[in-house]
């Protein structure tokens, strides 16, 4: 628990010590999390929605069993979730939603800017490229030539199991749930959203680990942070995206990376980084 200066309290919730890292636990409502793990802070989260559970990310795909396991104690041994959503397509949060739309027979969805990503369009990559890809990553893939450079890209494809989501229609397998455009960190990069008790759930648009900092990041110290500037398309959209997102005033504040935020002191919390991230 942090107080802050003003006096609010806000909580960064700790896993359950008695547990493992693979055991998702109730963060809100029917909302759970499985994480953070590994240098990358790594969270996913299973939403249930009646009888039947979602998938919200999908890790690194080192993550396959980790996930895999946490979903049969979630839903049980004859049961699956119903479907995988994506905030967006980096490989740290769609590395195993392949093999696990396979192993449970369901499909990706995610916004309709991100499907070129998903389906590893090289002219998508270029296009929402961030600094890293566009000093590092791209020039090492054009150079290794077309042929093999399309062999290394149709393995990351999601092919035949990525879906979009038509953009006011619902959120596919969660009824009260909204789908909230947060584009800047890719252009398809969305959060979920449930009004009635305002748990957000924001991929990379918001995290709660000090991404944007050396130190944050090899100390993985916890805190609210954009996303990180050397995998961001764009900057500008992303800030637009966080005073979006604070607009909400969400009671739980879940990334894609670190401990969720809860507590009475969030909403006001996420205001104020709002507030200095106008200035960026
Ligand atoms: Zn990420």
């Amino acid at each position: 628990m942090d107080r802050r200066a003003d006096g609010r309290v806000v909580v960064l919730t700790r896993p359950r010590r008695e547990g493992t890292a693979d055991l998702a636990r109730e963060i809100a409502l029917d909302v759970f999390c499985l994480g953070p793990w590994g240098r990358t802070q790594t969270d996913v989260y299973f939403v249930r929605s009646g009888a039947s559970f979602v998938l919200i990310d999908a890790g690194w795909a080192s993550d396959l069993s980790r996930i895999e396991r946490a979903a049969g104690s979630l839903c049980g041994a004859d049961s699956r979730p119903a479907a995988i959503l994506l905030t967006h397509c980096h490989p740290d949060h769609a590395g195993s939603a392949l093999l696990l739309a396979r192993a449970w027979g369901c499909s990706v969805f995610m916004h309709p800017d991100e499907l070129p990503l998903a389906t590893a369009d090289f002219g998508a990559m270029v296009a929402s490229a961030g600094p890293l890809d566009r000093y590092v990553i791209l020039p090492l893939m054009h150079a290794m030539g077309r042929r093999r450079r399309e062999a290394m890209l149709a393995t990351s494809s999601l092919g035949d199991v990525a879906r979009t989501f038509e953009m006011g229609a619902g959120v596919p397998g969660l009824p009260g749930w909204e789908c909230v455009p947060t584009p800047g960190h890719t252009p398809g990069h969305v959060s979920y959203f449930r009004p009635s008790d305002r748990v957000l759930i924001t991929g990379d648009a918001l995290v709660t680990l000090k991404v944007n900092s050396w130190a944050g990041l090899l100390l993985q110290r916890p805190g609210l942070s954009g996303p990180p500037w050397y995998t961001t398309w764009s900057p500008r959209a992303a800030r637009k995206s966080i005073q979006r997102l604070a607009h909400l005033e969400p009671t739980v504040l879940a990334g894609g990376h670190s401990q969720p935020m809860t507590g009475l002191g969030t909403a006001a919390a996420l205001s104020a980084y709002a507030e200095r991230a106008h200035e960026l």
